[in-house]
């Protein structure tokens, strides 16, 4: 008889302070399979798991449930959750009934939060261990930019996150999160896991996993770690700050084999380095019209990060802050502004290329952090926003932007799509038939990949300090639950970091 492996997937990033609310269709736009229609990935977290899984040779069969993913954005509505947990949690059942449920194995995020529970992940998790019992192997896959909670730690037997920021290893890490459960069942694994939390809130511009730097160098330590014989397998956080909920912080989860004390030394030990490094987690931060006058006397492109507007943190990609500013350049100064937009994408579809319309543009999707600008604007390029994404976690698949328009103002490019997408590599600009390294003034509203999408023709990025859901610097969002003593507003603690297991 072979083992069988319920899995399933629950990926989606999510933001207490803004953002367009996350329903089914959001899921629905971005991926969302049920049963036997999974079986078909071959790319991403699933895509390791099978590989790991169906490359065991007629030990283990997978018993598909639900892959749910949507891009970052707003609270998932309780319907889409509660939804897409009763079919997770049904298709467990049904295993159970036949005989045919020896382990579960699902692609979390580990950040992602509902209209009326801030710990998604670790309710989930909860429900599937009170449905299959407690000798039944959990095993999760995060990623790194996880909260990790007690129900998380408590209801699962092997938590394993991404190891890559910018995220380039889903594959690699489902193919771990597959071994672990395969090395539970086969009894060469009884684990032991805990994890230490430093409360550190910090946006991820200085969280890259790449070279040097603070991120990294926690990283380094974690899977230095890793290597010990005693070690089953580390991970490395740096939480998602845009939610709000109680006790945030990134560290170290370790997971040894049977040793919890161990687990609990080396999470601390990570935890605690990750401490020390939080000074050089806050970015250098400049207002719009100081960067402005920065990159004009400076040769060449220059990227203007508008972190506070990232999609891929949740935000609604709807700011507007920058383009007075821009538009005040006048005709000579070019530049490129994304924008999401749906009524605005609508008007430009209704009006056609070639015309001029008076716009409503902006703050249209999350009106708290701004107010929409009047413009008239010339219809440069219409598109239905389809574009592929090239690397990363979501290599070739595509990107679905709606209905679009470029519209110009004065030397301003403005891209207007209908719904917001993660940035990975810019795909989007060129999609819309923009070519960045004709412009002075590039707005990028991601915290990290925008070095990778425009290092081929800027030399200079500067981080802006400006108002939304997803900013550089934690400092002024509007926390509700208890999140202090943390980093920044308590530099110095005696006694950080906290254990989980
Ligand atoms: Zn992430």
């Amino acid at each position: 008889m072979p083992y069988h492996i319920a899995v399933g997937a629950l990926l989606v990033e999510c933001n207490h302070f803004g953002g367009i609310p996350t329903g089914l269709e959001s899921f629905k736009r971005t991926q969302y399979l049920e049963g036997s229609e999974l079986l078909a990935l071959q790319e991403g977290t699933l895509g390791g798991y099978f590989e790991v899984l169906n490359g065991l040779p007629a030990d283990y069969e997978v018993v598909p449930t639900l892959a749910a993913t949507a891009c970052p954005g707003g609270l998932v509505t309780d319907k889409a959750y509660g939804h897409i947990k009763s079919r997770i949690l049904e298709s467990i059942r049904d295993a159970m009934v036949a005989g045919k449920l020896d382990g579960v194995l699902l692609a979390l995020h580990g950040s992602a939060a509902s209209e009326s529970c801030y710990d998604l992940e670790g309710d989930l998790l909860q429900e599937v261990r009170s449905l299959v019992g407690p000798t039944v192997p959990v095993v999760a896959t995060l990623d790194l930019h996880a909260h990790i909670t007690e129900d998380m730690i408590g209801n699962s037997d092997v938590l394993i996150a991404w190891e890559t920021y910018p995220h380039r290893d889903a594959r690699e890490t489902g193919m771990r999160g597959a071994q672990a459960i395969v090395d539970i069942l086969s009894g060469q694994l009884s684990p032991a896991m805990a994890m230490g939390i430093a409360p550190v809130l910090v946006g991820a511009i200085n969280g890259t996993t790449e070279g040097g730097g603070p991120f990294a160098e926690t990283m380094n330590l974690a899977k230095r770690l890793e290597l010990r014989e005693d070690v089953y397998s580390t991970s490395a956080f740096l939480v998602h700050p845009y939610l709000d909920a109680p006790a945030m912080g990134g560290g170290g989860l370790v997971v040894t084999n049977g040793d919890q004390l161990l687990a609990d030394q080396l999470a601390r030990e990570i935890a605690e380095f990750y401490w020390q490094q939080r000074f050089d987690l806050e970015p250098e931060l400049f207002e719009i019209d100081q960067a402005i006058q920065f990159g004009l006397a400076n040769d060449g492109p220059v990227v203007l990060v508008e972190t506070a507007d990232c999609c891929g943190g949740g935000a609604a990609g709807d700011s507007v802050q920058l383009l007075p500013s821009l538009i005040d350049l006048g005709d000579d100064v070019p530049s490129v502004i994304p924008v999401v937009d749906q009524a605005a994408a609508a008007q430009c579809h209704a009006a056609g290329k070639g015309s001029i319309v008076t716009l409503q543009l902006g703050h249209q999707h999350d009106i708290q952090w701004g107010a929409p600008v009047q413009l008239e604007v010339e219809i440069v390029r219409l598109t239905d926003g389809c574009f592929t994404y090239e690397g990363g976690i979501w290599d070739g698949c595509e990107g679905h932007m709606g209905p679009s328009a470029v519209v110009k103002v004065a030397g301003v490019f403005i891209c207007i799509a209908s719904f917001p997408t993660y940035e990975w590599c810019g795909e989007q600009y060129p999609s819309l038939g923009i070519d960045v390294a004709a412009m002075k003034f590039i707005v990028a509203k991601n915290p990290m990949n925008y070095l990778m999408a425009f290092e081929h023709c800027s030399q200079l990025f500067l981080v802006l300090d400006t108002r939304g859901p997803t900013p550089a610097s934690c400092r002024h969002l509007p926390y509700s639950q208890t999140v202090r003593p943390a980093f920044p507003w308590d530099p110095h603690l005696d006694d950080p970091v906290r254990i989980l297991n």
